[in-house]
């Protein structure tokens, strides 16, 4: 077996003990790894480095594609980015994923049949951290949702299903509201599932399927799901899994991949030997599987499995009625160690095959689509909180080509026709269509602004409507 020479980072809090005790199990497993050491986190963020990694740490990161990371601590205020955030999106890691599996009876959960794994889209949705103030009332986040995101989540979704023998996957989506950016995440769903017809396939509403998730994990298998409901959804699966304390999670790129444990460096235990290695271990196993070294992974795993089930506990999962010792960080570790060519007896055992890692297909980006501009929303910030006085005022900028068709105010529609009872704020979508309801030019919507400068109305922004392939590109009003 090849030697993977991987990039390591011992974080802050308690990552340094975490990641002695994971390394001192993987070189007694036999893995046959190579480490460079790089430092990340507190220590460059308070030299003066308002992103956390040096230029000469990336090198390293990106040389080796491979890199087993322990919790940092990103510290308050003074602007310092979140480290984790900028490497999933700088290395492209678009998959985050998340085994979360009881150990009952050895680690107290309401839910001992649980095996659910997650995997969280993990560079777009609401993370893409785009964010506007508009007016005085109102900000704005926007939602992106692209179609090659959702292709390449999806269809590693499929994939890991594939390879690790699973039966079903599940997307999670809010496409009934949704329906441009949520509904574009189902329509690939849908698409990418029926090339597996070998898996089953299901969607759920992501509200009902929390509450579904949180009662009976036992009915789910794969889950896939976008950024920020995978980061809602991923949190409640670990905990009621057992503890968030236990699961290590991997961030995969199409070159580079990331593993961690999910839980942060825990400044209030660090540097008193009492913290469980398990999440970052567990993290180092998700690694090993991935580059081919499965073999090792299952002797790691279960050995892991069987100091748990021996009742060798640190004291975060501690529970006098199961547990038979408390130990310290080191301790857990050798107990690990010694258990090195032992199977559990009632954890079902695990093996791994040396499968190589899952390979995605290069985007195909789409041609031939017709692309017709049919409209546009202008957004105008006017403390007018009458709906008919502020159409009276918009309506004097309708040209020959294009008029106003609907305002709304916060999505509903307000004019024509809108209730007196709904609350406006001072933020107006004004949409501007063809009178004979056909495409428009870009000068049309040039004219319109002029027109609206020359009125003194307060444009923030527009938005373009486009139909693509006839079909409409963009939510109607509610109401309308
Ligand atoms: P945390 O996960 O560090 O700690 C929450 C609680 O869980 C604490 O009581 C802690 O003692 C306990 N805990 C966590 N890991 C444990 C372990 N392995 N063994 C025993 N007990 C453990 O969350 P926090 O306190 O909200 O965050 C602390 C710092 O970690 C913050 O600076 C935060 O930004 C950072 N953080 C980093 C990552 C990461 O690097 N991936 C993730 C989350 C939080």
């Amino acid at each position: 077996m090849t030697t993977t020479r991987i990039t390591i980072a011992k974080g802050d809090g308690i990552g340094p003990e975490i990641m002695d005790a994971t390394l001192k199990i993987l070189n007694a497993a036999g893995a046959n790894l190579a480490y460079d050491e790089i430092d990340v986190g507190e220590k460059v963020y308070l030299s003066g480095n308002t992103s956390g990694i040096s230029e000469e740490a990336w090198g390293i990161i990106r040389k080796n594609k491979i890199f087993l990371k322990a919790p940092i601590t990103t510290p308050q205020g003074g602007g310092y980015k979140s480290l984790n955030v900028t490497m999933r999106k700088s290395l492209g890691l678009f998959a985050n994923v998340r085994p979360c599996k009881s150990l009952s009876p050895f680690v107290q959960t309401k839910h001992p049949l649980m095996d659910v794994v997650i995997i969280r889209e993990n560079e777009e949705d609401l993370y893409a951290g785009i964010e506007h103030q508009q007016t005085a009332e109102v900000v704005q986040c926007l939602k992106l949702i692209t179609r090659p995101g959702c292709e390449k989540i999806v269809r590693y979704a499929f994939e890991y299903a594939k390879q690790n023998g699973r039966k079903k996957v599940t997307c999670f989506s809010k496409d009934n509201i949704m329906k441009q950016t949520d509904g574009l995440f189902r329509e690939v769903f849908n698409e990418v599932a029926a090339s597996y017809p070998s898996i089953q396939n299901e969607h759920w509403i992501v509200d009902i399927a929390t509450a579904k998730l949180a009662d009976t994990p036992e009915d789910f298998d794969v889950i896939v799901t976008t950024n920020l409901y995978g980061d809602i959804v991923s949190d409640v699966a670990a905990q009621i899994a057992g503890s968030v304390g236990l699961a290590g999670s991997s961030n995969i790129g199409l070159s580079c991949a990331m593993f961690e444990a999910i839980h942060g460096s825990a400044p209030d235990i660090a540097g008193k030997n009492i913290a469980n290695p398990s999440g970052l271990l567990q993290g180092a196993v998700i690694m090993l599987n991935h580059i081919g070294q499965g073999q090792i992974a299952s002797k790691i795993q279960n050995a892991w499995l069987k100091t748990i089930e021996d009742g060798i506990h640190t004291a975060d999962i501690f529970n006098e009625k199961i547990s038979k010792q408390k130990v310290g960080t080191s301790q857990f570790a050798n107990a690990v160690i010694d258990n090195i060519g032992k199977l559990p007896r009632s954890l079902t055992p695990v093996k791994f095959s040396d499968t190589k890692e899952i390979v995605i297909p290069d985007y195909k980006r789409r041609t031939n689509i017709k692309k017709e501009l049919v409209g546009v929303d202008i957004f105008v910030d006017c403390a007018e909180q009458n709906p008919d006085k502020v159409a009276a005022l918009i309506q004097k900028i309708n040209n020959e080509s294009v008029q106003l068709s609907m305002i709304t105010n916060r999505g509903v529609k307000v004019w024509p026709n809108g209730f007196k009872e709904t609350f406006c704020t001072d933020h107006w979508r004004c949409r501007f269509q063809a009178k004979d309801q056909r495409t428009i030019s870009k000068q049309a919507i040039i004219d319109l602004l002029i027109a609206a400068e020359s009125h003194t109305i307060d444009v923030i922004k527009t938005e373009n409507l486009y139909t693509f392939n006839g079909k409409i590109g963009y939510s109607l009003g509610q109401g309308q």
